[in-house]
């Protein structure tokens, strides 16, 4: 699944083919993803230009004077940048054509989103989808005062606390494993139960895990020019995740794996108290 530093990267990737310029027109190939695309988006973004092209957790949100394009990549989706004369192939279900190139999005599970919100009906910020978001991670407002604050009645574990996603975005399965191990915190501590100094390491364990991934990500950039690439998981060397069994890479110890909320979690009873 496409975590924040996938999205990021390919917010990044896809930028500097989008902004500044004008839609040519859409092309949709299915009537919805996760929920139906809005019938109109053709006649709505045709001849518009693109503004910005922002993120905001992992939705992608593609500004315009009238309203924001939002897409998500849900399970298995990806975009490309391609030559607009690119043939079509079986799970590519939508195409913003802009003159030459064409941003196309594929996803074969089809969890994915393409939405619009019209600047008529409101602050973005306040879209269903949006509202209830945490705060971004790699911005200036999230530090370990953010985090202490918010968990003061929070009494489930910090691993569940962190894959919420209503209290701080993009520490998904395998970025909350890392951080925590990074900041020497044991998953299964109740998150009212950490102080402001362990939750200040993990914000700061939360932010540096999260640009080590994009940064790998960034050596996968010229995949979204690549016609028959398909950008997929970075290739990264991890602590603990999916490493139950061996030896942790700080003291030795055995790696343990256990169950929280249906999701496998990974951590060094060592290091982690
Ligand atoms: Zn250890």
């Amino acid at each position: 699944m496409p975590e924040l530093p996938e999205v990021e990267v390919t917010r990044r990737g896809v930028a500097p083919h989008l902004d500044g310029r004008q839609v040519t027109s859409v092309v949709l190939r299915h009537t919805g993803l996760r929920w139906p695309f809005p019938s109109d988006l053709p006649a709505l973004l045709r001849g518009r230009r693109i503004l910005s092209t922002g993120r905001r957790g992992k939705y992608l949100l593609i500004g315009f004077e009238h309203g924001t394009l939002i897409v998500h990549l849900g399970m298995s989706g990806h975009l490309r940048i391609l030559p607009a004369d690119t043939p079509a192939q079986k799970h590519d279900h939508f195409d913003l054509v802009i003159g030459p190139q064409v941003m196309r999005l594929t996803d074969p599970r089809r969890f994915g989103a393409v939405l619009w919100h019209d600047r008529e009906d409101g602050d973005l910020e306040e879209h269903i989808l949006l509202r209830s978001l945490g705060v971004e991670p790699l911005l200036d407002g999230f530090n370990g005062q953010l985090l202490y604050r918010l968990t003061r009645h929070r009494s489930a574990p910090i691993k569940q606390v962190l894959l919420a996603g209503d209290i701080v975005v993009g520490v998904g399965n395998i970025y909350a494993s890392e951080s925590l191990f990074r900041a020497g915190i044991n998953p299964k501590t109740a998150a009212h139960r950490i102080g402001p100094a362990r939750y200040g390491k993990l914000a700061e364990a939360i932010r540096e895990t999260l640009t080590a991934a994009i940064a790998k990500g960034g050596s996968t950039l010229r995949d979204f020019m690549a016609a028959d690439g398909q950008p997929g998981y970075f290739q990264q060397s991890y602590f603990v995740y999916d490493r139950a069994g061996e030896d942790c890479r700080t003291c030795g110890s055995l790696v343990r794996q256990l169950k929280q909320g249906q999701r496998s979690t990974f951590y060094c009873p060592n290091c982690q108290k």
